[in-house]
């Protein structure tokens, strides 16, 4: 077997080489070999949970709880998806002739895509990186998974798993940072599917682009969310704060900031206190403690969160709850801030953490305005029990998915595209949609013995040439 850990370029190339016959052979893989395979990989995940456990422990000291919900049962439902509807999703799809292509029969055949190229982030280490594996494998492909260098544990167990389950000809690991990453970039992938920051996916799409290797980019960004008047205040706050303190903040997905209408400002902001506080504890020192509340993954990470917080505050911004941090614990307490101004870093910057910027808005034109003078968002939540606004929000702005009354619930539904748009990601994964970033539609026509293209054969006489023009115009006619 290949060592997997060594990030040499030599042996990136060797593994990278090794993978190419899979690559040609699984082009005509089964429907019934791949839900094999994806059956193997489900158990063998299912199988690891007290290894996962323990090592989410030392990687992030997240709570088990949200290692079931986050991280096991999102990959586990994407194999159930996928192994339900696979031999559907692999079935040529018939189309008919068009009036010009008469005499012809078509068909759509999905392919696989070939050797592809998996790099996750750190944030959800398993969710990210073996949710993309689903629906590579699904659709017959090879992949080298390259995990966050921020999460070794975690990916020891990964590593581990996948090392069990396959040959390193089809699916191997490499781990590493950014140099191995581009070592990994340098070769020419069929398809290189990321996950991660904004900053990084522009280098990833260069990188792609020498070898015109198509992308998936899921990106991150400012997801906001809107609580109008006529919002049920509460469960707005409680669900906002579901979203903003899972995993301590650090899910692409989270609400970043809220904008509420002033009518209901108060009440949203006592509600998100006492939830806090039911939730966490009721001191400082209790929410320090609780076991319930995940770590930064690095000191460094907790540092760039606790200066937002001081840029904020030295900036005029009010803190409303929480605001400690403690960057050698990884510790940052569940944070509301009022007033930031807009040139406080963390008005731009993707927060990533577990503080929730408060705005007050007046008219829902001022928001609809703020939310489209900034970069397209991942997400965007909205709260409000009128259907007139619902309706004004979603037609008048842009996000990669839109969640209204609840939160994070688009990204759990596998009927639905999950990705960005422009700065918060290309292309989709999830479900059918998955299935298809790994394959190639590949059009496939079969002629018949007569087709309209016969009759145009040079020399170009004269009824030739009416019959063309006259077609042309029957064209204007339908
Ligand atoms: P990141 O972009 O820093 O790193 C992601 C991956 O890229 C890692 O494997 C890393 O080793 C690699 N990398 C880092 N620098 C590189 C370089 N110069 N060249 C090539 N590869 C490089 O992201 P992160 O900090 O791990 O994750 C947080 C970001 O990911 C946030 O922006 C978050 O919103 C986003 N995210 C998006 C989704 C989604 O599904 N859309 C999910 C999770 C996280």
């Amino acid at each position: 077997m290949l060592p997997i850990d060594d990030t040499t370029p030599q042996l990136i190339q060797h593994l990278f080489e090794r993978q190419a016959p899979t690559a040609l052979a699984l082009r005509e893989s089964t429907a019934k070999q791949r839900i094999h395979k994806l059956r193997r990989l489900r158990d063998a995940l299912l199988q690891r949970r007290e290894a996962w456990m323990a090592a989410f422990e030392t990687d992030l000291r997240k709570p088990p709880l949200e290692v079931d919900l986050t991280e096991l049962l999102p990959v586990a439902d994407e194999a159930r998806h996928a192994i339900s509807h696979l031999a559907r999703w692999m079935r040529p799809r018939r189309v008919a002739a068009t009036l010009t292509t008469l005499g012809t029969t078509a068909r759509v055949l999905c392919q696989p895509r070939g050797r592809c190229l998996i790099i996750g982030p750190w944030n959800y280490p398993v969710n990210t990186l073996l949710g993309p594996l689903v629906s590579a494998i699904a659709a017959g492909n090879t992949v080298i998974l390259k995990p966050s260098e921020f999460t070794p544990h975690v990916n020891a167990v990964v590593a581990e798993l996948i090392a069990e389950v396959f040959d390193p000809a089809e699916i191997a690991v490499v781990q590493g940072g950014a140099a191995t990453a581009q070592h990994l970039l340098a070769l020419p992938f069929d398809h290189v599917f990321f996950t991660g920051s904004p900053a990084v996916g522009k280098i990833v799409m260069a990188a792609a682009a020498q070898h015109l290797a198509s992308v998936t980019l899921e990106l991150g960004g400012k997801s906001p969310a809107i609580v109008d008047e006529t919002a049920d205040v509460e469960r707005a706050a409680d669900l906002i704060l579901w979203g903003k303190l899972t995993n301590a903040g650090q899910t692409c997905v989270a609400p970043d900031h809220v904008f509420v209408h002033r009518s209901v400002r108060e009440r949203f902001v006592q509600r998100c206190r006492e939830t806090i506080e039911a939730r966490y504890g009721a001191s400082d020192a209790a929410v320090a403690a609780s076991p319930d509340l995940a770590r930064m993954i690095t000191p460094r990470h907790a540092g760039r969160l606790g200066a937002l917080i001081d840029d904020a505050h030295a900036r005029g911004a009010t803190v409303l709850a929480g605001g400690a941090h403690d960057a050698a614990a990884r510790y940052v307490a569940p944070t509301l801030l009022g007033d930031v101004p807009a040139e406080a870093r963390m008005a731009s910057e993707e927060i990533f953490g577990p503080v929730l910027p408060i705005e007050t808005f007046d008219t829902l034109d001022a928001v609809i305005h703020r939310v489209n003078a900034a970069p397209k968002p991942l997400a965007l939540y909205l709260f409000s029990q009128r259907k007139r606004t619902a309706a004004r929000v979603i037609e008048q702005t842009s996000s990669g998915g839109v969640c209204v009354n609840h939160c994070m619930q688009q990204y759990a539904h596998a009927g639905l595209p999950f990705g960005g748009v422009n700065h918060s990601g290309i292309g989709s994964a999830h479900g059918v949609f998955g299935f298809k970033a790994f394959s190639h539609e590949r059009a496939v026509l079969a002629a018949g013995r007569m087709t309209l293209v016969s009759l145009f054969y040079p020399p170009y006489t004269g009824w030739k040439t009416g019959l063309g023009r006259r077609l042309v115009q029957a064209l204007g006619w339908i």
